[in-house]
């Protein structure tokens, strides 16, 4: 059994559709795919009418959250959410703020952007997306499309940096409110590339166990952006506070060099998922 739990379409910041990403999936070996957009269950019936036979679809999200340390600035985190209630009304209305405040932040960038004199255009970047959830990858390509910047990677190390002039961070969930929404929705909430240094700043133990307090049940171990020893220590954690490990390869299609499949889930840690996992069920034969 081959298990990848973190992929993204085209209904969020990933290059292909979700026909297209399942189809990807099945041709790459994949018995088991996740589709987990940024902040939207849009994918889901889509997912549902085109999935190739053989193939089971978890539906889940990443949902974009916060932790707020005592003393320093917010830290970005990033909760993976499998087999909830995309009808939970409290949920729902958060995930539509945070996709509203996705179309502010992203206004804001591309409109200061514009003012110094980089061809790109919002209308254009919303246009293109859509109707899916708009992040800055969206504007790295406009940015790749109009010569400013060579490449997606690139735009993300400058221009769209947390540390350039540009950037504008977006008012996420507090993670142990977006913790208990999950299992208020009958979700398993997992920490998405939890220890992924090169991303930014991480949180520490101490912010671990007190997810696990509001009800985290998994922790993403094997994911592309963790070196060797934050893989062993996110492990050693997961074994003392008794967590779900899952492997992912959170693919996005052409905006990343990762390959589907490119890190994945033991079976018994997704049958744990499953056993979790009330608000929802699988697509699959
Ligand atoms: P946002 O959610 O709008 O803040 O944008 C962050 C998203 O950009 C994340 O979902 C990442 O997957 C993606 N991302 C971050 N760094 C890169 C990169 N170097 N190349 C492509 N995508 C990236
Ligand atoms: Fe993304
Ligand atoms: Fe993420
Ligand atoms: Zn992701």
């Amino acid at each position: 059994m081959r298990i990848d739990l973190h992929t993204h379409s085209s209904v969020s910041d990933g290059t292909e559709s979700p026909a297209d990403l399942l189809a990807t999936a099945q041709a790459a070996g994949l018995d088991v795919v996740a589709l987990t957009d940024h902040d939207t269950t849009a994918g889901w019936p889509i997912a549902a009418a085109a999935r190739p036979a053989g193939l089971t679809v978890v539906p889940g999200m990443e949902m974009s959250c916060r932790w707020f340390p005592a003393d320093s600035p917010p830290i970005s985190v990033h909760l993976l959410a499998y087999l909830f209630d995309p009808a939970h009304p409290g949920f729902a209305a958060e995930r539509a703020r945070l996709r509203d405040e996705r179309l502010e932040r992203g206004e804001r960038i591309v409109r200061a952007l514009a003012e110094d004199g980089h061809p790109v255009s919002w209308e254009r970047i919303v246009e293109r997306s859509e109707g899916g959830v708009v992040g800055r990858p969206h504007i790295a390509r406009a940015l790749v499309e109009a010569g400013v910047v060579d490449s997606v990677d690139h735009a993300f190390t400058t221009l769209l940096h947390h540390h350039s002039p540009y950037y504008v961070a977006k008012v996420d969930t507090e993670v142990r409110e977006g913790i208990a929404l999950v299992r208020a929705a009958g979700g398993v909430p997992v920490f998405a590339h939890g220890l992924a240094t090169k991303r930014g700043r991480v949180v520490g133990d101490a912010a671990v166990a007190a997810m696990v307090d509001a009800g985290l049940l998994g922790v993403e171990v094997d994911h592309p952006d963790h070196a060797p020893d934050e893989r062993a220590h996110l492990r050693g954690l997961a074994a003392d506070l008794d967590l779900i490990v899952t492997g992912s390869s959170d693919f996005h299609g052409a905006n990343k060099a990762t390959q589907i499949g490119a890190c994945t889930t033991e079976p018994d840690q997704f049958e744990a998922i499953l056993a979790a996992g009330t608000g929802s069920v699988p697509f699959r034969d």
